[in-house]
């Protein structure tokens, strides 16, 4: 039946489409696995919260969230104006989140999938050396000091033959190692399979044909290609956005808005053009910015908002809809950057994105978002395969540029099992 097909496409690809509906669900775990030869991402690892477990994160404590509780009542009867605005706009989503959210809790075999998506089992012993607990590396910190350029990365390139374009015999590549700079430097895996790689005693995995550059947004610049016909075709952006919640100022340092106002986007796109994504709160005050500020001086041309609902391991919300500083979805604005000037004939080549598509995961990692780019590749224009880029990245894909202060964050060995 289609309900079958669809339930066993989502099994292989990690995405199930709703029938009629402008929503999926997504796994990110079978998402991200398609990267990985020798490794696969860790369901448990990656599903630290919604799951009942003793591991759960927990929530807040009760004081805080009762005081939180206190204030947002009293600011929901009297909304200032931005309130009011965003409020507006929330009220104007809503219809289509809770009919997405329809659909997924109307598909019972998926349901029962969603609940088993953490328990994706594997033994202890198959795991082996990747289960040790280790000490998480702060790469902003260790980036930051005067002994960065001497830090280095060790790849290690296991032996494996790589089959020839013409079909005759296979090239065999010995082991090889390497070792270069970590930081404000292109580290590259141009190989067709994984790279485990080395630093100060934690293993990192590198997926195929993909690279990162670690540096603080002021090396960003050293990404813009010399030629502009070697651009990015496709721009996924999630920026340290200043946020008035406590444990996330703990994660990662934040950046007032201006900071984001000198991203080279323009150097970064290909001649050809690019589709450029961008997640944002829900605060008003953002959107505004965003709109009026952030994407004139980007040259960006915005096209449509998706959105991203969040549920737990039971295919509920995982907050109140209404719940005005806490809502359970996120939004991502996609445009088209045309590198120059943004003149509205060229961007009649560029295909029209459709609006309000809502894609449902259940959250990982605080403010991890789920690996939406791959929905998004019919929209990015150019040849393909498509040159990807994300900034701000806290993770690596395979094909794809990562640039950040911390992009081998969830690439540590112990977010991986051996397959
Ligand atoms: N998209 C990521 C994910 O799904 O895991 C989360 C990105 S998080 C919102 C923003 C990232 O920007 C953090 O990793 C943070 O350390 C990094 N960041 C903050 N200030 C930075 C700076 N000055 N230069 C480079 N990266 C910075």
């Amino acid at each position: 039946s289609k309900t079958s097909d669809r339930l066993s496409t989502f099994l292989k690809s990690g995405v199930y489409r709703f029938e009629g509906s402008h929503a999926v669900f997504v796994d990110p775990v079978r998402v991200l696995n398609r990267s990985y030869t020798r490794f696969r991402v860790s369901p448990s690892a990656y599903y630290s919260r919604f799951f009942e477990s003793k591991n759960t994160t927990k929530e807040p404590t009760i004081s805080t969230c009762s005081r939180k509780r206190k204030r947002k009542q009293k600011k929901a009867y009297t909304l200032n104006e931005r309130e009011r605005v965003a409020d507006q706009r929330h009220q104007e989503v809503k219809p289509l989140l809770l009919k997405a959210h329809e659909a997924l809790l109307a598909a019972t075999d998926l349901l029962k999938c969603v609940r088993n998506l953490r328990s994706d089992g594997c033994s202890p012993e198959e795991c082996g050396d990747l289960l040790l607990p280790s000490l998480e590396q702060s790469f902003v910190e260790l980036g930051s000091v005067w002994q960065a350029p001497l830090y280095e990365i060790t790849l290690n390139f296991p032996q494996y033959s790589e089959p020839t374009d013409d079909g005759g015999s296979p090239i065999v590549q010995s082991p090889e190692q390497k070792v270069i700079p970590m930081f404000n430097n292109l580290v590259i895996n141009e190989t067709s399979r994984d790279v485990e790689t080395e630093f100060l005693n934690s293993k990192y995995i590198m997926p195929r044909k993909s690279c990162f550059y670690m540096s603080d947004l002021g090396q960003i610049h050293d990404l813009v290609p010399a030629e502009s016909n070697c651009g990015f075709n496709f721009i996924l952006v999630d920026p340290p956005w200043e946020n008035s919640s406590a444990h996330q100022k703990l994660k990662y340092p934040t950046l007032p808005n201006r900071y984001f106002l000198s991203l080279p986007i323009r150097q970064l796109t290909h001649t050809g053009g690019a589709l450029l994504a961008l997640w944002v709160t829900n605060r008003e005050k953002l959107r505004d910015f965003v709109e009026k500020e952030l994407f004139p001086s980007w040259g960006v041309k915005y096209m449509a908002s998706l959105y991203w609902l969040k549920v737990n391991a039971d295919g509920l919300l995982t907050s109140e809809l209404d719940l005005f500083h806490h809502r359970p979805y996120e939004c991502l604005l996609v445009g088209y950057c045309h590198g120059g000037a943004v003149d509205s004939e060229c961007l009649s080549v560029f295909k029209p994105i459709p609006d309000n598509q809502v894609f449902i995961s259940v959250p990982g990692d605080y403010s991890r978002k789920p690996p939406i780019g791959e929905l998004l590749l019919e929209y990015v224009p150019g040849v393909k395969p498509a040159r990807c880029i994300e900034l701000f990245a806290r993770e690596m894909i395979a094909g794809w540029t990562s640039w950040g202060n911390e992009p081998l964050h969830f690439q540590e060995s112990r977010y991986f099992l051996r397959t």
